[in-house]
């Protein structure tokens, strides 16, 4: 007896079926994308395919992604890309997943702009601890006459962040170089980072998806989570002065402590909600 070729829509569905067993927390989302990566669709194409029966090799495809999310890998670090913004960015080791709370940073810059009426006019952003890139490609994106410089302590990020830009067709106005804090106190109108905030100590009770995939360099933030934060405010004193803006991505319990910490500087705070309802963004003035 012949048994029926397996379709992409019956991969599709057992592999929902055994990510949920594997109590994964989105098994119907995560198995969409994972078949889609696998055979070369995208996740929207999928559906419109499911009647197509799968090659050998995209069955081993398939199942070597999904034993990868069974054994805990994040949907972004195995298909190697996230959106943001609407955009795709590709990630590597060296780069933090892009999460929808630091949508939050540029909704509030792009306020800004528009309070500012800023849109038409050739804005200088600047990101510092750029990662793959996704706030200044997202910016840059809204703001077809700006340039924008992302900065980042890890090579491998300066270069995922410059194939992103190239990518999105962003390339010829946003430079990303290799630096540290220290290197951004060039002049800006907006300056926007999600430097690491995360506490040393807390970080090996974080979630094993980001735990063990995130960088560390990413999250670490310090004994107290703010060293980030020291070093970068006194950097924006310049940019504060002549009128720019700066928006700090901030842990949900730091606004306060940042606050105070700009407050010091004489700089003017600001706090902003992500879509949870949790202070996500220091606006500073
Ligand atoms: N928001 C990230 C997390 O919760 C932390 C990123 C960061 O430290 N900037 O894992």
């Amino acid at each position: 007896m012949t048994q029926d070729a397996a379709t992409l829509g019956t991969v599709r569905r057992a592999a929902a079926k055994r990510l949920a067993e594997a109590e994964i927390d989105t098994p119907a989302l995560d198995a969409r994308i994972l078949v889609a990566t696998a055979v070369g669709l995208a996740p929207n194409a999928l559906p419109l395919s499911e009647d197509r029966a799968i090659t050998g090799d995209e069955a081993v495809a398939i199942e070597a992604m999904l034993a990868r999310r069974v054994a805990g890998e994040p949907v972004a670090r195995i298909v190697g890309s996230r959106e943001f913004w609407g955009l795709s960015f590709s990630l590597n080791a060296d780069t933090l997943v892009p999460r929808p709370d630091s949508e939050t940073v540029v909704e509030a810059a792009l306020a800004f702009v528009d309070e500012s009426g800023g849109r038409s006019r050739p804005l200088r952003l600047v990101d510092i601890g750029t990662g793959s890139g996704a706030l200044l490609a997202a910016l840059a994106s809204e703001l077809p006459r700006a340039t924008g410089l992302g900065i980042d302590l890890s090579p491998g990020a300066a270069t995922a962040a410059r194939d992103n830009a190239a990518r999105l067709g962003l390339g010829a106005r946003l430079l990303f170089v290799v630096g540290s804090y220290a290197d951004c106190a060039g002049m800006a109108d907006v300056v926007v980072t999600n430097p690491p905030y995360i506490e040393s100590e807390v970080i090996a009770g974080l979630a094993a998806e980001v735990r063990d995939h995130d960088p560390r360099l990413a999250l670490d933030g310090g004994a107290d989570g703010l060293d980030a934060y020291r070093a970068i405010i006194p950097q924006l004193l310049r940019v504060m002065a002549a009128g720019g803006r700066a928006f700090l991505e901030i842990g949900s319990a730091q606004a306060d402590a940042v606050t105070a910490l700009a407050g010091r500087h004489g700089l003017v705070a600001c706090v902003h909600r992500d879509l949870a309802g949790h202070d996500r963004v220091v606006e500073l003035r």
